[in-house]
This record gives structure tokens, C-alpha cells and sequence, in this order.
């Protein structure tokens, strides 16, 4: 029966060319569009570690821990100006305030910045300060935003809707890329399953890093933070998503001694474990998916790939 409006992986090519691994077979089967930013590769030579705290709260707070995740080996600097709040009475960011004080914390680290922008009227402002750009899990289907952010001369970091299928998250990448920027690093952090918010913030989808990796060529990587919730549950994720393949992770960090943080405080890790964290990273020398050297070098299609695994589910 054909459904309107349904797509499955095998459109990917037809509905997505510009990012389908199908569609551009010079990337191969295996092949990674390495997107540099600032100096940082995605889909280089070893994981990419982010640090930071959720939002930008004082110059104190995100310059102190800048410093804290440097120390620890982080490659970059995570922290948002404007945050998605579930409230609108809760706090929503510093805003240009914030975007100054990440600025500072880049010129006293040399740490590149990747931060939040929610809204296409903005986008401009803050691609000013930032290294690269997020478009957050809320705003995956907003497509005058992913159209504003494609325009911007700058990598793009974009993360799962946190109900999106993988078809559409690959349509929102083809959305900026359409644009011209094809500098864009895939996200996963965590979905909406059954069991969301009993024991985790969301599902963890471990399974999306080989599956996406098979049909696009862009990075994938991943936020353990958002998708568990619980700051005891990071750092076995993290290892897990680079055993899974993910080219890098995106993580909560925060200085517990300065109080709780304003957003997000019971998800984040101190320094000491991302260190552990960048470590592990670090002895990563392959982030081959395990399925695609399974292969064998054997010519599969992607997705012919996908169809076999999904014939034995058990
Ligand atoms: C974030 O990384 O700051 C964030 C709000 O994450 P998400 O969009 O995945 O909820
Ligand atoms: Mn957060």
C-alpha cells in the first residue's frame, strides 16, 4: 500500500541527493565528508570531543569551565546563548551578553565555539561569534531556519528532532545543503521511545550512527547529555556511541563548587570524567562502523545493507 507523504530509506538518494551516499558515489562506501571547524576535523583521523555547559550563564561560570575543558583535552566549547526552555517563565539564555562572553572564552583558550541559534532573524549575529552553528532538536523542522543557516558561511551543527526519523532528519540536512553549506555534522541526542523520562531523558539511538553513516557521508556524532539525562549515565554513553562509530561527542560539563547550574545541572559531568572521556576518544583510531567492515569489502547498497540486518531482529 503507498501512503502520501510516507518516504523510506530507500528514497534517500531520489529525496536527498545532495547528502545520500548513493547519490555521490565519489565518498564510496566507507568515505566521510571531513568538515573542518576552525581546525577541528569531523569524520578526521579520531573523535571530536565538545565540552560545556548548557547555557551561558556568567562570564565566571563559562570562561572558568572554557579553561576547565581545555585542561581536560576537549577539542571544543559548547555553551548556549539563547536556550529552547519547555517554560517560558524559566530562563531562556543570556543572549548578546552570552555570545560575548563565549568570545572571550575563545580568545583566552583558543577552544572553537559551537553554539545555539533558534531563530532565522539571528542567524547573522551569531555566526559573527560562533565557529559553528547548532540548530537545536525543537527547531530540526524548521526549514526557514535550516535555509538561513545554509546560507551562513559557517559548519553547521544539527542535531535529531527528538521524534524525527531518520529520513527527515537527512531531509533537514538537504534543506542547508540545497543552500550550498555542505560543512554540516549530524547530531543524535536521544528520542523519544516508551520509556522516555522512567529511568533516561530520552532513548539513546546507538543503532542511527552505522544506519546514518550508510546512507549519508556527513559526520555523525553524538550528545550523550541530552539523550540520558543523568550524569551517571554519560560516560558509559559516550564510550558506547564512539564503539558504535560516532565521530565525536557533545557534552554537559559543569563546576558543581560554583552551585547547581541554571539548566540541565543533574546531566552534567565535571571535568575530571571528560578527561576520562577525551582519553577514550583519543585511543579511538578508527571510527569505522563495525557493520560496514563486516562487509568485507563485499559492493552492497547502502540500504540493501540496512534491509539485511533488519531480516534477522532478534
Ligand atoms: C543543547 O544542546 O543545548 C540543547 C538544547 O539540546 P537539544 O536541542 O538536543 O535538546
Ligand atoms: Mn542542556
Amino acid at each position: 500500500m503507498r501512503i502520501a507523504g510516507q518516504v523510506s530509506i530507500d528514497d534517500i538518494p531520489k529525496i536527498c541527493p545532495l547528502v545520500s551516499r548513493t547519490a555521490n558515489p565519489q565518498y564510496g562506501e566507507h568515505g566521510t565528508r571531513v568538515v573542518n571547524v576552525a581546525g577541528v576535523r569531523f569524520g578526521g583521523e579520531r573523535p571530536v570531543v565538545i565540552g560545556g555547559p548548557c547555557a551561558v550563564e556568567s562570564h565566571a561560570q563559562t570562561v572558568g569551565l572554557a579553561h576547565a575543558v581545555k585542561r581536560a583535552g576537549a577539542d571544543m566549547l559548547r555553551g548556549g546563548a539563547y536556550k529552547p526552555r519547555t517554560s517560558p517563565h524559566d530562563f531562556q539564555g543570556s543572549g548578546l551578553e552570552g555570545l560575548c562572553i563565549l568570545s572571550i572564552a575563545r580568545q583566552e583558550t583558543g577552544l572553537p565555539i559551537v553554539t545555539e541559534v533558534m531563530d532565522p532573524r539571528m542567524v547573522a549575529e551569531v555566526a559573527e561569534v560562533a565557529d559553528m552553528l547548532q540548530v537545536g532538536s525543537r527547531n530540526m523542522h524548521n526549514y526557514t531556519l535550516l535555509a538561513e543557516v545554509g546560507r551562513a558561511r559557517k559548519p553547521i551543527l544539527l542535531k535529531r528532532g527528538m521524534s524525527a526519523s531518520l529520513c527527515e532528519w537527512l531531509g533537514a540536512a538537504e534543506y542547508i545543503a540545497k543552500q550550498g553549506n555542505m560543512d554540516i555534522v549530524l547530531c543524535e541526542r536521544g528520542i523519544r521511545g516508551f520509556p522516555s523520562g522512567e529511568y533516561s531523558r530520552y532513548v539513546l539511538d546507538l543503532n542511527v550512527i552505522p544506519a546514518a553513516k550508510m546512507l549519508a557521508f556527513l559526520p555523525v556524532v553524538v550528545d550523550p547529555s541530552h539523550a540520558t539525562g543523568v550524569s551517571a549515565m554519560v560516560e558509559p554513553a559516550s564510550r558506547a556511541a564512539l564503539e558504535m562509530g560516532s565521530h565525536g561527542l557533545l557534552i554537559e560539563v559543569a563546576d558543581l563548587t560554583l552551585g547547581e547550574p541554571r539548566c540541565d545541572g543533574l546531566q552534567a559531568i565535571d571535568a575530571a570524567t571528560l578527561a576520562r572521556i577525551v582519553r577514550f576518544a583519543q585511543e579511538k583510531k578508527s571510527v569505522r562502523s563495525p557493520e560496514l567492515a563486516a562487509e568485507g569489502g563485499k559492493e552492497r547498497r547502502p540500504s540493501s545493507a540496512l534491509k539485511a540486518t533488519a531480516a534477522f531482529p532478534s
